[in-house]
């Protein structure tokens, strides 16, 4: 393995998630899996968007190819970023240049980070403590991006590209399916950082799809929808739905045929379970909830 020279200038802390990559054989594959993204959408393309950089192992290989906007949450590493990499500067070859954000990624708005033109590349080696939030927040921010190339825990990989009615698939499945498509390109093994993680990584990009929720209650709706029928898991789903129902107060009996016709389009019972049902089904039940939800609050008035 050929590693990199600055893997012992940081002293890694572990609320921050900080492996390090260190092999320059999986940098190289990265940066070009990279390159490659940038071409998915070039007419769009402004720069790259990089999370957590670090001390820069990555941020080096995406600079030979684009301009790079970077946010870090380690002041630590921000300033061990401005002594080693050439911040701003626009002479290079290809043109490309480095700003830095020291910031929580999951505070911030992509406007707040990123130029305004017109859409950019996210990349990162994610830190493991907040990838579940973080794909969230790329869901929610999708619109900003042209796509995104993320090393991530190989669990989350397998579960944000399980297909339905697995054991992997789950809550943020569905979420990110609708948005996205997941494309796993390779693994990469704990020796490949420093300090060395318990677990295997993998390396994933994610090419957007034509969805956006129509206005942020829907959105609302669906996350309360595949959090509660996903932590109620083991369940038939009539069970799960019936206590969301009473969650969301709305009367079950009464609307259960609507609710079975729902899940038959989708070619799931009520005597089935929640993986069962695709990322679709869960937003037409969320849209139903909507619905059902707006027709209570006129009915008492309150529009
Ligand atoms: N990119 C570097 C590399 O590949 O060696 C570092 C990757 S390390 C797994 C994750 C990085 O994300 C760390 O530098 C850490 O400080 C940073 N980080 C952790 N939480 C963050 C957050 N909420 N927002 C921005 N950066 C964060």
């Amino acid at each position: 393995m050929r590693t990199t020279r600055s893997a012992s200038s940081l002293q890694a802390r572990r609320s921050l998630g900080q492996n390090f990559l260190v092999d320059t054989d999986i940098l190289d594959r990265m940066e070009s899996e990279v390159q490659q993204a940038l071409t998915w959408s070039p007419q769009e393309q402004a720069a790259v968007l990089e999370i957590g950089p670090g001390m820069g192992a990555l941020t080096e290989r995406v600079l030979k190819v684009s301009s790079v906007v970077a946010v870090e949450k380690d002041p630590r590493a921000v300033a061990y970023l401005k002594e080693h990499l050439a911040i701003g500067d626009t002479t290079s070859s290809v043109g490309t240049s480095l700003t830095l954000h020291e910031a929580d990624v999951l505070q911030c708005k992509p406007d707040e980070l990123l130029p305004e033109a017109p859409k950019h590349l996210c990349v990162g080696n994610l830190p493991y403590n907040i990838s579940s939030d973080f794909l969230i927040w790329f869901c929610n921010h999708k619109d900003a991006f042209t796509g995104g190339v993320f090393l991530l825990q190989k669990e989350v990989v397998e579960r944000i590209a399980s297909p339905v009615g697995t054991k992997a698939y789950g809550r943020i499945t569905a979420l990110v399916s609708l948005h996205f498509d997941v494309f796993p390109l390779f693994d990469v093994p704990p020796q490949a950082f420093r300090p060395i993680p318990k677990v295997m990584s993998s390396f994933a990009a994610l090419r957007p799809k034509r969805f956006s929720f129509a206005n942020e209650t829907l959105r609302k709706t669906f996350e309360k929808t595949t959090a509660a029928l996903f932590s109620q898991r083991r369940k038939m789903l009539r069970k799960s739905l019936q206590h969301l129902f009473k969650v969301m107060n709305i009367p079950y009996a009464e609307n259960e045929s609507a609710v079975e016709q729902l899940l038959q389009k989708h070619g799931v019972s009520l005597t089935d379970r929640s993986e069962s049902l695709s990322p679709q089904g869960f937003l037409d039940l969320a849209e139903m909830f909507h619905n059902m939800s707006q027709t209570k609050t006129k009915g008492r008035g309150h529009l």
